[in-house]
């Protein structure tokens, strides 16, 4: 098997044992509750509710965001790694891919079934 073959295969691997990922980026957020008489509704030294943390993100042009609890923060964070991996390695398989077409030609797609 060729070296590009190789590498696409151990790309498709890689992809294969990434595992759940999220989109998107935390932010925090700060919100006043709108009771009266409580600290974030101070006039004078209005102290804010929060930080709560925000997930937000794009999918097909469609936003979203979900709180994320803070004993979740930790693999949130891990899992928009995640796909910061899964994005650099379909670059790296469409790159390949591209290789392989221009210099071993079409017709190369029976090496991925096996
Ligand atoms: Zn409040």
């Amino acid at each position: 098997m060729s070296q590009l073959k190789q590498r696409i295969m151990k790309i498709r691997k890689q992809l294969d044992e990434l595992g759940l990922m999220l989109p998107g980026g935390i932010s925090e957020q700060w919100y006043t509750c709108s009771k009266k008489g409580c600290r974030c509704m101070d006039a004078k030294n209005p102290s804010k509710h929060g930080p709560y943390h925000q997930l937000s993100y794009r999918i097909a042009g469609k936003s979203s965001t979900m709180i994320v609890k803070r004993k979740d923060l930790a693999e949130a964070r891990k899992l928009i790694k995640n796909y910061g991996r899964f994005k650099e390695l379909n670059k790296e398989l469409l790159t390949a891919h591209v290789a392989l077409v221009r210099g071993e030609g079409f017709q190369q797609d029976e090496f991925l079934s096996k």
